[in-house]
């Protein structure tokens, strides 16, 4: 018998867990979140975290709507306006917001600032009750009446439980739902830099043939650094002296940004491929990289998470509205299907990306440059791409509209 019961149970805190469960307390659903870890509450004034998300016009809105902007905003968020594509030797790409009449493309936001401001408005929701420390050790599916089991041995029942508790999802994998996908040879070495140049409120990106180097904007002149390489090339660049990385990293931004200085620590992160082969089960759903992980060259990865947990809330609106079962499955079908096929096609698109960019091969070079060339002069095309980079093209659950 469960001791409690809610109408969500959610597993992980995380970026998109935390966000669902903001919706759907406000929405007046009884939820519990269950998280191993909370957040860092406070850091060292000029320290910085060197996990950041690009967050597009779409995910904006959904912490809008949620009320957590405004503090995100206190705790720092930058916009930038410009963003810059090339290629050594080839061609250029360039997106600018007033192209299409918007103030900015997007804010690149450090990680730990995104989980605080939606810990701290889940801390003020009556109808959230926050599990931390804790895990889950059993997770029983029913349609009506799934429960879980916490590792102190609690039971909690629900009408729906979710997977939010990351890539290596551990309620997934107690759900039977295995996974598909592949590594990608690939290491992302991540730090903060700073630039001669300033930050020119632009994203740069340089495609080489080993991987994507991505220097993403923050506060003046300084820049959230993502290089995807080799794993060999990875560990060189980690076990270097600091002016000597500036060096190698210098050289790889081509100088577009003047000479580069790292500050404070590196990390590393080895890139794979993951899809879920499921992202429902009688009395569960996946969200986020529980259901999918993405090569973080386009800075998506979370933006489709919090894409998932804004249909969720759509779709169990919806059911309640109409009497049905949070956990039926089909119920959860209409989750799936709005949420899988696009996913599915993000990574496929990010993959063929990275594949064509990963090889040198003369044919590819200049089906590559013709292809960026063109989008570059053709204003539709290109306006085109800022507005899916945007996140405002196509259709899109209610909580990635303003003021929903
Ligand atoms: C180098 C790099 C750069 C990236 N850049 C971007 C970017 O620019 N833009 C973008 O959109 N995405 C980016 N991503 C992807 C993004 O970081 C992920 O998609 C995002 O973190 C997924 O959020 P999530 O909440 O689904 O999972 P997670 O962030 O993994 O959160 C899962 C949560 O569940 C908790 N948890 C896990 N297991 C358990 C358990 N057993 N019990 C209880 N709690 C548990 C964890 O503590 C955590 O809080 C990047 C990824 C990498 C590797």
């Amino acid at each position: 018998m469960s001791e409690t019961a809610f109408d969500i149970v959610i597993a992980g805190g995380g970026m998109v867990g935390a966000a669902l469960a903001c919706a759907l307390g406000e929405r007046n659903f009884s939820v519990a979140v269950i998280e191993r870890q909370a957040p860092v509450q406070d850091w060292p004034e000029g320290s910085h975290d060197i996990r950041v998300s690009a967050i597009s016009r779409a995910s904006q809105n959904i912490f809008s709507n949620l009320d957590a902007w405004p503090e995100m905003r206190r705790l720092g968020v930058t916009p930038y306006e410009q963003m810059v594509v090339w290629e050594s030797g080839g061609a250029e790409i360039r997106f600018h917001a007033a192209d299409i009449g918007e103030p900015d493309l997007g804010h690149i936001i450090e990680n730990r600032v995104i989980q605080l401001a939606l810990w701290r408005r889940m801390e003020q929701l009556e109808k959230v009750r926050i599990f931390c420390p804790a895990s889950i050790s059993a997770f029983q599916a029913d349609e009506t009446q799934p429960e879980v089991t916490l590792n102190d041995g609690r039971k909690l029942g629900a009408r729906l439980v979710v997977a939010a508790d990351g890539a290596r999802s551990a309620l997934r994998e107690m759900a039977g739902i295995s996974t598909g996908g592949w590594g990608y040879d690939q290491t992302a070495v991540v730090c903060t830099a700073r630039a001669e140049l300033g930050n020119q409120a632009s994203c740069w990106q340089r495609f080489m043939p080993t991987g994507p180097l991505a220097l993403l904007p923050m506060e003046k002149d300084l820049f959230s650094i993502v290089w995807s390489t080799s794993p060999a090339q990875a560990r060189e660049l980690l076990a270097m002296e600091a002016d000597e990385f500036d060096a190698a990293l210098t050289h790889a931004s081509e100088q577009r940004l003047g000479r580069l200085s790292l500050m404070g620590e590196r990390g590393a992160f080895p890139l794979r491929l993951q899809h879920a082969k499921a992202y429902i089960r009688p009395g569960l759903a996946l969200v986020g990289d529980a259901a999918h992980v993405i090569h973080p060259l386009a800075g998506q990865g979370v933006n489709l998470g919090l894409l998932d947990m804004a249909e969720l809330v759509d779709v169990l609106l919806r059911a309640r509205d109409r009497n049905q079962p949070l956990g039926a499955l089909p119920v959860l079908r209409r989750y799936e299907r709005a949420r899988k096929g696009e996913n599915i096609a993000m990574q496929g698109a990010m993959d063929l990306f990275k594949r064509m960019f990963s090889n040198d091969l003369l044919p590819l070079k200049m089906v590559r440059n013709l292809g960026m060339s063109t989008a570059n002069r053709l204003t539709p095309v290109r306006n085109l791409l800022i507005r899916n980079a945007l996140g405002t093209f196509g259709d899109h659950p209610s909580l990635t509209h303003p003021g929903s």
